[in-house]
């Protein structure tokens, strides 16, 4: 069947931690969307919605892309305004978590609920079925779960769970605009409590905590054993717990307690009472500012169990345990700490093995296959791999060797057997070339064949699968051109457009890179439909390395004994950065000379308006940050295609420069194009205060806002669709006989004038103690050029002009000793230094 499926307006109903934040997300889409809760007992029937809006404001990290986003939720209460609903396609129910409340919701809405409208529940544990209950029999086949993960924007997991009757046509529509429309991850989860990735996630801590018990560690030090060490977020397990709210926990936990008797370990479903303990005294964790840990002053306590008090968090790992830790190949990892004694090391194999045996056990129930569980674990708590590919990195013989080893003497959580698909002789893992283990298939399930899928190229991998990037035109160091490599039926090459992507650490611009781009343009030019730059890995760039490109390759050392020696001869020693704040990474130091630094920068001028000016379009496909020269790039590209979690700026002067790869020109050049001949200046200042703070864009929304993304540039939902969105706007350029800009030659600039009134708003600055004399002088350079230099106002000036003078204001801020201060800072602490 061929119908159009269209989202056209969401209702949201429950304005608390988890609706608001949908309803965020869902305007962070472009879908309009209406937010309910109950009306409000005095004043405003809204009020409940209403503080709830303004709750989403003071959100860290911000549940919206943009501030503008939020006139896009509409408030509304069940008292007043339930005849809305009928205008709704989708309806997502996240109400308190109780069956008689949301049963009682269900009755009351369902009158109400337009003819095609589905309805979904965000209940974390909650059956589907039940719930479903509460409907008439008619509207059951448009009532499913849809299970998202706090906070909504970020976590990439949502989980759909059908109910008996729910219509496989609309789940697989649902699923669809999940993807593409929301940009996340879907996994098709059955109705079971939980459903899956809380199901293993929270057994996983439950482990964590009984093993950390009969082995005495610390919380600080099961956090330090259990953070990057394993793959996962640095904030590990109990710093996890804090954020996610104490109650909340003890919440999931007790749903696995009164629903899950026949559970083998259902005995350790229960909330310890150190735990009880804080919920009762209100320490639920970060929300009531203290939980597992406490911020004292500056410093961060931990709570030891039997004291009941709070001490200072340490968090040591043994020197033996971190050099199993560190060892990146899983099997030599998990064979290394079940070989020691070190308590350590032991609670680590211990709370995987029960992991591991926990999975093996359960997946038949909970899951349809074991990528749907490696899949629910990674994207729903962070980890960078799930519980059965590692189990499969190890070996799954000798995995399950150990299991039944351990389970025979007694020290498993669980005495139960692994059921006879896993324990069965022949099997070296549930991952293959076919697809993934279904215990019900009895088959390796291939991957979702929904058409939505065909938009990812690159879909998210599975531990040990490799991604095959097309066919090499050429590579060098830090670079690598190709083109896809599918073929039309008729033999014709199906992709006639070339990528190039970098290969440079944090996508680092350096000298070879620069050649790189200039080399793919030409190629680009001479051979292809257009050039798409998009990295295989996110980001997109941390910004230039100006210094390796002067000196040829330099790589960036964390060497005390190098930062010395740049201090010897800091007077002779012409230092030079990339744009990153923040990224040690980004800065490289070496000896040179002026006229050799200023070739570089000439040659990063040219190497932008190449990409401007080529004959045929190149398109960036930005994901995460784009920093200082990346952000050159994308201003200089025909079209950008980013992903909503795209960071941009220009942060030069974080490191006491300037942009001058094209980034100050263009900055002058869009505010002259924006103002269309009116007053210039509030265009113009828009960009001076971004690039003389050195503001990066939270979302690809903001830097639109920035001025850094223009109207035609695209933004995507899903980084699994970036290359597939850029591909189709590249062809739809070229479609319509790409022709590149024509350079324009009267730019008119605020001229001096522009630049005093900059500068007066600076000595105020100055003079209040708010910014520094060195921040004055780099602002003052930045003004003169995005003004034009020293001009009258209204001078027409052209490109070179401008970039002439950023190139200038360059060579003059590199010279002072305060900007090599700032380069030597940031080299070695990996953070500004606002001197
Ligand atoms: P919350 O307590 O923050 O908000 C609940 C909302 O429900 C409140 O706005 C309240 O006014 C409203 N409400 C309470 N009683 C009601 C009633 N009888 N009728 C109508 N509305 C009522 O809860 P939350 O954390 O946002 O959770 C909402 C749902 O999302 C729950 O089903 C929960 O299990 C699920 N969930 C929560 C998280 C999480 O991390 N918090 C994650 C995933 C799913």
């Amino acid at each position: 069947m061929n119908e159009n499926f269209h989202i056209r307006k969401v209702a949201v109903l429950g304005a608390g931690v988890m609706g608001a934040q949908i309803a965020a997300h869902l305007v962070n889409a472009n879908v309009p969307t209406i937010l309910f809760d109950l009306p409000a007992r005095e004043g405003d029937p809204n009020g409940i919605v209403n503080k709830a809006l303004d709750g989403l404001k003071k959100l860290e990290p911000s549940p919206l892309a943009s501030p503008a986003k939020l006139n896009f939720i509409a408030a509304a209460n069940y008292g007043q305004h339930l005849e809305q609903l009928r205008d709704c396609d989708l309806v997502i129910e996240a109400i308190a978590e109780r069956m008689d409340w949301k049963s009682e919701l269900y009755h009351k809405v369902a009158p109400y609920l337009g003819e095609r409208t589905i309805f979904a529940s965000n209940t974390s544990g909650l059956s589907i079925n039940k719930l479903a209950e509460a409907f008439p029999e008619n509207l059951r086949h448009r009532f499913c779960g849809i299970h998202f993960f706090n906070p909504p924007r970020y976590m990439h997991l949502v989980e759909l769970i059908a109910c008996e009757k729910t219509d496989a046509l609309l789940l697989d529509q649902l699923e669809t605009f999940l993807v593409s429309g929301l940009g996340k991850g879907v996994v098709r989860a059955k109705d079971t409590p939980n459903f899956i990735a809380n199901r293993i996630g929270v057994f996983s801590l439950l482990a964590t905590l009984h093993h950390a018990e009969r082995l005495g560690l610390g919380f600080d030090t099961v956090d330090a054993l259990t953070g990057s060490y394993l793959g996962r977020p640095k904030s590990a397990t109990f710093r996890t717990l804090d954020v996610v709210g104490l109650d909340t926990f003890a919440h999931v936990v007790n749903t696995m307690r009164d629903n899950l008797h026949d559970d083998p370990w259902h005995s350790y479903f229960a909330v310890p009472d150190w735990l009880n303990g804080l919920i009762e005294q209100g320490a639920l964790g970060q929300k009531s500012r203290r939980g597992v840990y406490q911020k004292v002053g500056k410093d961060i306590h931990v709570l030891v169990v039997h004291t009941k008090k709070y001490r200072l968090s340490a968090g040591k790992v043994d020197d033996t345990v971190k050099e199993l830790l560190r060892q990146r190949d899983w099997a030599a990892k998990l064979e290394g700490l079940r070989n020691s004694a070190h308590p350590q090391a032991q609670f680590v194999w211990r709370v995987f093995r029960d992991v591991f045996h926990y999975c093996g056990v359960h997946l038949p129930r909970i899951a349809d296959n074991a990528r749907d569980l490696d899949f629910a674990v990674r994207w729903g708590f962070g980890w960078g791999s799930g519980p059965f590919e590692i189990w499969q990195a190890v070996g799954w013989q000798k995995v399950l060797g150990w299991i039944n080893e351990e389970r025979a003497a007694g020290k498993t959580m669980s005495d139960v057997e692994l059921p006879h698909w896993a324990q069965d002789p022949a099997r070296t893992g549930v991952h293959s070339a076919q697809g993934s283990y279904s215990p019900a298939l009895g088959i390796d399930q291939p991957r979702s064949v929904l058409p939505v899928y065909r938009r990812q190229e690159f879909p998210e991998r599975l531990l040990g699968e490799e991604a095959h990037y097309g066919e090499t035109i050429f590579e060098n160091e830090s670079v690598r051109m190709w083109h896809g490599s599918e073929k039309l039926m008729d033999g014709h090459p199906n992709d006639d457009i070339a990528i190039l992507s970098f290969k440079s650490k944090m996508h680092i611009i350096g000298d070879e890179v620069l050649d790189g781009i200039l080399r793919a343009v030409d190629e680009a030019e001479a051979n292809w439909r257009g050039l798409i730059i998009w990295q295989t890995e996110p980001p997109f760039s941390a910004g230039a390395n100006l210094l390796q490109l002067m000196q040829g390759v330099q790589p960036a050392s964390e060497d005390a004994g190098m930062f010395d020696k740049l201090k010897q001869a800091a007077n002779r020693v012409k230092y030079t950065v990339a744009g990153g704040g923040g990224l040690s990474q980004v800065l490289n130091a070496a000896t040179g000379n002026v006229p050799q630094v200023e070739a570089v920068v000439a040659k990063f001028q040219q190497v932008t308006q190449r990409i401007k000016y080529a004959q045929v379009p190149v398109v960036s496909a930005v994901d995460g940050l784009a920093l200082g020269g990346g952000c050159e790039i994308i201003m200089h590209s025909a079209r950008v295609v980013a992903t909503l979690e795209s960071y941009i700026g220009l942060v030069e002067v974080g490191v006491g420069i300037l942009p001058a790869g094209g980034g100050s020109k263009e900055a002058a050049l869009r505010a002259a194009q924006e103002a269309k001949g009116g007053d210039l200046f509030p265009f113009l200042k828009r960009y001076f205060q971004n690039i003389a703070m050195g503001e990066v864009a939270k979302s690809a929304e903001l830097a639109r806002e920035m001025g850094y993304l223009r109207a035609g540039d695209r933004i995507v939902m899903n980084h699994f669709e970036l290359l597939h969105v850029a591909k189709n706007e590249l062809r739809a350029l070229t479609a319509t006989d790409y022709r590149p800009p024509l350079p324009p030659t009267q730019i008119p600039v605020a001229g001096r004038t522009g630049t005093a009134t900059l500068q007066a708003a600076m000595i105020n600055m100055l003079e209040g103690g708010f910014i520094s004399a060195h921040d004055y002088k780099v602002g003052c350079a930045v003004a003169d050029t995005l003004c034009g230099g020293d001009v009258e106002a209204g001078s027409l000036v052209d490109e070179q002009w401008l970039l002439d003078l950023e190139r200038k204001h360059f060579m003059e801020l590199l010279a002072t000793d305060k900007t090599q201060e700032r380069i030597e800072y940031m080299l070695k602490n990996g953070k500004p230094l606002r001197n």
